[in-house]
């Protein structure tokens, strides 16, 4: 299953983190996933019942914020420590 590099911020208040950016796709190199590059080109739909979804994003946090994330910021429920 492919993942996607991705770049983000965590912030400090929630300790959430926010994508900023998807850099690169980590390909898998499996026959049997239809996102990677070594997907069969004979392989194809309806007969292809290969994965086509992407794994959990491989994050890589480039800077942290003070406070909460947009998210738990515009949340009406005050935020749990
Ligand atoms: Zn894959
Ligand atoms: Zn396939
Ligand atoms: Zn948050």
């Amino acid at each position: 299953m492919c993942r996607q590099i991705s770049e983000g911020c965590v912030n400090r208040g929630c300790g959430h983190y926010t994508q900023t950016a998807v850099h690169a796709i980590a390909d898998c190199q499996s026959s049997r996933c239809r996102l990677s590059t070594s997907h069969l080109p004979s392989c194809r739909a309806p007969s292809c019942r290969c994965n086509s979804t992407y794994g959990p994003d491989i994050e890589r946090t480039t800077h942290t914020l003070p406070g909460l994330c947009q998210q738990c910021f515009n949340s009406p429920t005050p935020h749990i420590y």
